[in-house]
């Protein structure tokens, strides 16, 4: 492989990360492992748990669960799972998550990058 850059390949191993998190992904709340990068401070987790279990309601985004947070050298790479309606149409997710995603963004301005992965919530 020609040389690739850190970010690349933080994106290559949180894909295989992924692969395993979603043939794992159980009914625990929060998840955080503590693998291949440094996981933040446990505070610092907690409150990011904290906040997304408050702003995830006002946007009813539902089980934020396997949630990940790195601390690296730019800021905290976060990585969470959630749950929406499977009522819901594609670009209607899309904005949720969106919008989550955002006000998560203003509340710790220190995330560099935060990926969420929409499942569809059991009815
Ligand atoms: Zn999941």
């Amino acid at each position: 492989m020609a040389s690739i850059n850190a970010a690349q390949k933080l994106d290559f191993l949180w894909s295989l990360e992924l692969a395993n998190d979603i043939s794992l992904c159980g009914d625990r709340r929060f998840f955080f492992a503590d693998t291949a990068f440094h996981a933040a401070p446990e505070e610092v987790r907690a409150n990011i748990a904290a906040a997304f279990e408050e702003m995830s309601n006002a946007v009813k985004i539902h089980n934020v669960h396997s949630v990940r947070v790195r601390a690296t050298p730019d800021g905290m790479v976060v990585n969470y799972h959630c749950r929406l309606s499977p009522r819901l149409t594609v670009s209607e997710v899309h904005a949720r998550v969106d919008e989550l995603d955002r006000k998560m963004r203003e509340a710790f301005p220190d995330i560099v990058r935060i990926v969420g992965y929409a499942e569809p919530m059991r009815e």
